[in-house]
């Protein structure tokens, strides 16, 4: 089930969530590459695939672990199709008043050991937070995972690290924009040039 990373920027291209151009993000800032997760994982069979690559790294990493939990939204079908991938629970921890717990029942015991995965990582910030809400409840981080990470490997989480593909984004202010620069006009993603 192992994936090579154009394997998986393949699958990520043939579902729109990853698009090459010349992008004005939410944030501002221009960029060439823009990512939707939630366009690749609306596909089950590819959301299955890339899980059990996912979950062999993983485990090939840190061993087998008794659950794998993600912060809600974005991680909730990678920690599922991780979890599928592993034969062991999936669960999700979200936010309320500000701070990610663990609701709807969902428990992790002293112990327990834990994958922390999500769909992007880019400084890294939900996934240590969830990291958090693991250690709270007694349980051991073993390793963490993203389908993605846009940090260009940059992010250190302290535990053992995996994911899918690895790719470095620069953003640009408008102004320093070298495609601007070069005459094309930025446009917003999802909307028609
Ligand atoms: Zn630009």
């Amino acid at each position: 089930m192992t994936m090579t990373q154009d394997e998986v920027l393949d699958i990520f291209k043939r579902s729109n969530a990853l698009l090459e151009g010349h992008f004005r993000l939410t944030s501002g800032l221009h960029s060439e590459r823009y990512l939707q997760c939630a366009l690749v994982l609306q596909n089950p069979g590819d959301a299955l695939r890339l899980g059990a690559a996912l979950a062999e790294k993983l485990v090939g990493l840190a061993g087998k672990p008794d659950l794998v939990i993600a912060p809600a939204l974005g991680g909730i079908l990678v920690a599922h199709e991780v979890a599928r991938a592993a034969g062991v629970r999936g669960v999700f921890a979200e936010r309320q008043d500000g701070a990610l717990r663990l609701r709807r029942g969902f428990e992790i015991r002293p112990g327990e050991k834990a994958f922390v995965v999500e769909d992007v990582v880019t400084t890294g910030g939900s996934t240590k937070e969830t990291m958090e809400v693991v250690a709270a409840a007694g349980g051991v981080v073993i390793a963490a995972g993203s389908l993605i990470d846009r940090s260009g490997g940059r992010t250190d989480l302290g535990v053992p690290r995996a994911a899918l593909a690895v790719l470095d984004v620069p953003t640009f202010a408008p102004e320093e924009c070298p495609l601007c620069k070069a005459g094309s006009q930025a446009v917003k993603p999802g909307s028609r040039a």
